[in-house]
């Protein structure tokens, strides 16, 4: 057995100090008082100092892998015209391009303690990302975007094909390495989808139960465009369709109104908050305390590459800088749940991660205690001054991804 040891623990309930987790296989079977829990294993293996804290390993709710390689050329510009530079490198991208950018990225997504995200890749060459998340260790929600219309070359893609491929790959990768990887269905936005492509989504999300995660309400001229094409908004037409739903994450979510907000509640759809990618983009800034407040599901999303590092550090203070930017006080306790629980909940995996509990699965990480001074509230301290330097080993599934700051690459 593999013992977790760490000077200080975040539990759901608050810090435990001198504690161990001990962790059989993919899943922790105990959380104690170190000394005393110790004795009752037979532990073979053990990472963790009296200087370690261990923490829940944090969830990326969104992102695209396969641009990291575009990060930066956000600067200046807002949504649509960013596309246009992003959809040229995706539209060209080659497979050992798509290959070299999701092992940057998720090696990257370790060393920033992410241990479960999920990642819209391109319309092409999915599954080097399955392939990599596969091998680094990482939990992995991923899949292939869907652009049917309102496309350019190399991303357009034919009606059935797309949901041809799309079929194809949840039959290979979904529910494979125990349930670790799994696909979720991604159709792009509501402008380069048709409504044909985005029946047929839903169709497949129902047949096989994954998620269906796409964009929604990011942009005010994406919500004109809706508006004008759908005669409605976007929400209130993939309700029509049938997108919403507890297996539906929308990621940004910014421009709401009341009825929109109770719409998501009603049908128990999720938000991925994008706090930096909002900033970078000008898109607004979501309404996450009225979301929380109806009980909608939000996770933190880094969408790189409009935003440009997988820091769930940055994102926590982002959370809290966005809402006072609206007049709001956004609590730090809540803005680390965003970034463990509801993240787990937002990507349906609350049962399994997003807190450090008996049963659970073992995605956890260890932050250097020596950085955090003083240590009179350590969430505080995790939120408002942490950063990547601070994690020292990850652990998911119960394997250890990342010691002394060094990543195992396979
Ligand atoms: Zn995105």
């Amino acid at each position: 057995m593999l013992e977790v040891y760490g000077g200080w623990i975040v539990l759901p309930y608050g810090i435990m100090k001198d504690a161990s987790v001990i962790v059989e296989k993919d899943r922790i079977v105990d959380i104690g008082n170190a000394p005393k829990i110790r004795k009752k294993y037979k532990i073979t293996r053990s990472v963790g100092s009296k200087n370690s804290i261990i923490c829940p390993g944090f969830i990326d709710s969104h992102l695209h892998s396969y641009q990291i390689a575009t990060r930066g050329l956000a600067a200046g510009k807002t949504l649509l015209d960013w596309l246009k530079i992003i959809w040229k490198w995706e539209g060209n991208m080659t497979k050992k391009q798509a290959s070299d950018c999701a092992r940057l990225a998720y090696v990257e997504l370790i060393s920033n303690g992410v241990t479960s995200f999920v990642d819209y890749t391109s319309v092409r060459h999915t599954e080097e990302a399955f392939k990599v998340a596969s091998k680094l260790g990482l939990r992995a929600t991923i899949g292939k975007t869907m652009m049917d219309r309102n496309s350019p070359p190399g991303l357009l893609e034919d009606t059935m094909e797309s949901l041809r491929e799309t079929e194809r790959l949840i039959k290979k990768w979904h529910g494979k390495k125990g349930g670790r990887l799994r696909y979720a269905i991604t159709p792009r936005f509501g402008i380069t989808c048709t409504d044909q492509l985005l029946n047929g989504a839903v169709r497949l999300a129902k047949k096989y139960n994954t998620m269906i995660t796409t964009h929604a309400h990011e942009n005010i001229k994406e919500v004109e465009w809706d508006k004008k094409n759908y005669k409605k908004t976007a929400i209130a037409h993939f309700h029509e369709l049938g997108i919403l739903g507890k297996n539906t994450l929308l990621a940004h979510g910014i421009w709401l109104n009341d009825d929109e907000i109770g719409l998501l509640a009603k049908t128990k759809t999720s938000i991925a908050h994008c706090p930096g990618s909002n900033m970078a983009l000008k898109s607004g800034h979501a309404p996450v305390l009225e979301l929380l407040k109806n009980r909608v599901a939000v996770g933190l999303g880094s969408d790189v590459g409009a935003y440009h590092n997988f820091s769930m550090f940055d994102q926590m203070r982002l959370a809290i800088l966005t809402q006072k930017k609206r007049g709001k006080i956004f609590d730090y306790k809540d803005a680390f749940k965003l970034a463990t629980i509801g993240g787990a909940k937002a990507i349906g995996l609350e049962k399994e991660v997003g807190s450090l509990e008996k049963g659970k699965k073992a995605d956890l990480v260890l932050l250097d205690g020596k950085k955090i001074v003083p240590k009179n509230d350590i969430v505080a301290q995790i939120v408002f001054c942490g950063d990547s330097s601070w994690v020292t080993e990850v652990i998911c599934d119960g394997r250890i991804l990342m010691k002394n700051r060094v990543v195992k690459q396979n």
